[in-house]
């Protein structure tokens, strides 16, 4: 069969067809791109394979209306080129996602990047080859690859859950999910626009179309803890000033618990009752995610301080919603702050306030069916709709690679191993998947709990660093041994079982996807912790895997 691939400069094409490379990575986001970067400069063949028809990763796919950072836009950075650090200059804190993409369009371009990339293109099986120790990658238009390693730079957060309601299909108006938003724009002035899920994503758009549109209906089921975000303009002297940090950031970002410039600074136990609420204060002032990622470390662990830090954001929420109804709805009463991802948001819970703005709780009268005219409700009544926005999240962590036909030693598929038991060695490889790389995937921080950019460098860097030592030892592979990755599941679940996030529903559990086995799915140790084990575990000469 001929490819209709083209064959890159770095890469040859076999008699049968195949492109022959060193590596192939799936995904051309935050880490695909350094990942190119890095196993290029080592001299690799490698492509990149990517669904969208440009860089950008999570910021192509998520142009949803009001899309944008809550990382602070300095620290959502490389970190590896100072002058690629600073030949970017950032508008706001907290950028919209057209500058994000900008920027990885300027990434790109500057490393020179796309030559070695394949845009709209899905890989659809990768199969490994236990007699020649290489992967078959196969694509959606018909490209074969052969390569020693398959590193997956797909994300977390990449494979939507677009089909979740009886009678999609039948909708006579536009219906998207927030992922799937066209490029083009969707109109929705004089519209009657309905958003299903308040999530980070939701929020986002409810604050942001609500007065666009002619009139909006929320459906909002678990309530969320939200906390305001302040995000000022930067200007050349913020922008020096920032800049002025790389050396600091670059040397204190992957050590913090969560990849952020900050860290937990204050001791519950060493505060009187009247400190912590001044400490509670300034840190919900600050308009970041600090009160979350930067307060108390005890909330994690210890119920009565959750209790008190979750009563503490409560109130803030109850004091700007006043009425008992939208409160009833949409403040959190079950389970503490910080144990569902904290979303940010500006003038979020004042647009209930408006006249075309309706809130329909759907808890106890949940969302039956999509019908032609809009949403059917358990009791039958029905909302008509112009327009459908599905924020209704993803299968996190695991759908981008169990939606491809991923096999590995003895013909073992990923989607059966992972729908049985979710497991992984520190995130970044997964027993009987000898040569498969990943980043972003279960029991690793950057699966859900750190700045993706500070964990994404990390776990790529690792992974270079790990295909390097393959090849100078003369080796053809690399796996986690079965003891590795059990103690490293057994670290993870011990370190989880302590942290109430194991005690809340929601994708940080799997338990938004029906049938996912539950796990935590991020490791909660820290990222800076887990930076240590990692490089230990390198430098020890990497006992738990496999090299041959
Ligand atoms: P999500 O947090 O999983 O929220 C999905 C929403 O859809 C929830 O409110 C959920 O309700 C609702 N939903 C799903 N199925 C439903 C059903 N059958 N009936 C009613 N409601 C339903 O997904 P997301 O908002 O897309 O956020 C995912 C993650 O993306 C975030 O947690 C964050 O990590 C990331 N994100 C980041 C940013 C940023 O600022 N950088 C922005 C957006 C998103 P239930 O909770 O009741 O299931």
């Amino acid at each position: 069969m001929t490819s209709t691939m083209p064959t890159t400069a770095s890469g040859a094409e076999s008699a049968d067809g195949a492109i022959e490379l060193d590596a192939v990575i799936l995904g051309a986001g935050v880490a695909g791109l350094y990942q190119l970067h890095q196993l290029r400069q080592q001299g690799l063949r490698v492509v990149v394979v990517d669904q969208a028809s440009d860089v950008g990763g999570t910021w192509f796919w998520n142009r949803y209306p009001g899309a944008r950072f809550d990382s602070e836009a300095y620290i959502y950075q490389y970190l590896f080129d100072e002058d690629l650090y600073k030949d970017w200059s950032w508008s706001e804190k907290f950028p919209g996602q057209p500058e994000i993409e900008r920027w990885m369009h300027y990434i790109a371009d500057r490393l020179d990047l796309r030559r070695d990339i394949r845009f709209d293109t899905a890989i659809t099986s990768a199969h490994f080859d236990e007699e020649r120790n290489r992967w078959t990658v196969r694509t959606d238009r018909g490209d074969v690859i052969d390569a020693q390693f398959f590193v997956s730079c797909a994300g977390m957060l990449s494979a939507p859950l677009e089909s979740v309601f009886a009678g999609q299909d039948s909708f006579r108006g536009q219906l998207f999910h927030t992922s799937r938003w066209p490029a083009s724009g969707v109109e929705l002035a004089g519209k009657r626009v309905g958003v299903i899920g308040v999530g980070a994503t939701g929020i986002q758009v409810i604050q942001t179309v609500a007065d666009q549109v002619a009139h909006l209906t929320v459906f909002a089921r678990t309530p969320q803890y939200v906390l305001p975000m302040k995000t000022p303009a930067f200007g050349p002297a913020e922008q020096a000033a920032y800049k002025e940090r790389f050396e600091e950031l670059k040397t204190t970002l992957p050590h913090t618990f969560t990849g952020f410039e900050y860290d937990f600074e204050h001791v519950w136990a060493d505060c009187t009752p009247q400190r912590r609420r001044e400490i509670l204060e300034e840190i919900y002032a600050d308009g970041s995610l600090k009160l979350w990622l930067a307060g108390f470390a005890e909330m994690f662990f210890d119920e009565q301080v959750s209790a008190e830090i979750s009563e503490f954001v409560r109130e803030k929420m109850r004091a700007r919603l006043v009425d008992p109804r939208l409160i009833d709805i949409l403040v959190p009463a079950d389970y503490g702050f910080g144990t569902h991802r904290v979303p940010l948001e500006r003038g979020y819970l004042e647009v209930y306030h408006r006249d075309n703005v309706e809130l329909v709780g759907v808890r106890d009268n949940p969302i039956a069916r999509i019908v032609p005219e809009g949403i059917e409700l358990a009791d039958g009544s029905v909302h008509e709709l112009d327009v459908i926005v599905m924020a209704t999240g993803f299968d996190a962590g695991t759908g981008s690679l169990t939606r491809i036909d991923v096999r590995g030693r003895d013909g073992r598929s990923l989607a059966d191993d992972w729908g049985r038991d979710i497991r992984s060695m520190m995130g970044l490889q997964v027993y009987g998947y000898p040569n498969l790389l990943t980043t972003a995937i279960p029991l690793a921080p950057s699966a859900a709990l750190c700045n993706m950019a500070t964990c994404l460098q990390q776990q790529t860097e690792w992974i270079s660093d790990a295909i390097e030592h393959v090849r100078s030892e003369g080796a053809s592979t690399i796996e986690p041994t079965a003891a590795g990755e059990q103690a490293w599941v057994d670290h993870h679940e011990e370190v989880a079982g302590a942290n109430l996030i194991s005690k809340t529903s929601g994708w940080y559990l799997g338990s938004n996807v029906p049938g996912k086995p539950r796990r935590v799915l991020s490791y909660t140790g820290g990222v800076g912790t887990y930076r240590q084990k990692c490089t230990a575990e390198a430098e020890a000469g990497y006992p738990g895997f496999l090299i041959k």
